[in-house]
């Protein structure tokens, strides 16, 4: 139980590594309030929460996270509901592979929004919460091609190295107010989207992979359950890489 009694937020946690991590923190004690982009994939991640524990305390929002008033009233209500946030996960986030010819300026601003503005937008109010509390921890979602760039797709890489740089800088700026700020850098993960992939392109990319196949979501989430609990209490400003090597 290494989160008992804290109280954490997840967006992005309705399905993928984002459920994972719901379903861990609860597993460990947590109280979580999951957000998700609509009611119903709202509903049906609580529903299957609830079937595998109806003892877990979990509540699921679905605010708009590219806008910054929506989301600051959730997190008021978060706090206003459980008394106190300690830990917020930043997973929501999007990702494409169009070619830079075809790219248009609305497509790399959707994925700018939600995957760098909306972190912006939900830390502001959290770390508030956290400072008046005395401390909490932030967690962001990095991913492997935030070291290496990708070769198509500029949206996705470009969004990914300003979540590293936001969680550094926050690292530094946030420790007198005892928040730690981290990031997880999944490699190749094997949620609904790579699942569907056929076979032969799943074992392909396998070869390319040092470990020889893809992540589970379960051991990308077991690194947001070691950087949320007190196991790293002395671990901030940290990009942890889960992607069994496949950065270089
Ligand atoms: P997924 O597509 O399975 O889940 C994404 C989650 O984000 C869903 O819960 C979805 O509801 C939510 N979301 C998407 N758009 C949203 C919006 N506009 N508003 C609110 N919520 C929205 O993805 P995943 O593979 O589990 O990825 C989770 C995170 O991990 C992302 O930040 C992604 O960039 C990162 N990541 C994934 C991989 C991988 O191989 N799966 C690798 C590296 C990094």
């Amino acid at each position: 139980m290494l989160l008992k009694g804290k109280v954490a937020v997840v967006t992005g946690g309705t399905r993928g590594i984002g459920f994972e991590i719901v379903r861990k923190y609860l597993a460990n004690g947590a109280r979580v309030v999951l957000f998700g982009s609509r009611q119903e994939t709202v509903d049906k991640a609580l529903a299957k929460l609830k079937e595998e524990n109806a003892d877990w305390e979990v509540e699921g929002m679905h605010p708009a996270l590219t806008d910054a008033a929506e989301v600051e009233k959730a997190i008021l209500s978060v706090k206003e509901k459980f008394g106190r946030i300690d830990i917020l996960v930043n997973n929501a986030g999007i990702s494409q592979s169009t070619p830079l010819y075809d790219y248009t300026p609305q497509e790399f601003d959707k994925v700018i929004s939600l995957n760098v503005c909306a972190l912006f937008y939900t830390i502001l109010p959290t770390a508030r919460i956290m400072k008046e509390q005395g401390g909490g921890c932030i967690l962001n979602t990095s991913s492997m091609v935030s070291i290496s760039g990708q070769p198509a797709g500029v949206g996705y890489p470009t969004s990914k190295f300003a979540v590293n740089g936001m969680t550094l800088s926050l690292a530094r700026e946030l420790a007198k107010d005892h928040i730690r700020v981290n990031a997880v850098a999944p490699g190749v993960t094997r949620t609904d989207m790579v699942a569907s992939l056929p076979q032969q392109v799943v074992e392909r990319i396998s070869s390319t992979i040092p470990l020889g196949r893809p992540g589970e979501p379960e051991e990308v989430a077991s690194a947001f359950l070691y950087l949320a609990s007190d196991l790293a209490s002395y671990v901030t400003g940290e990009v942890l890489s889960v992607d069994g090597a496949c950065r270089a």
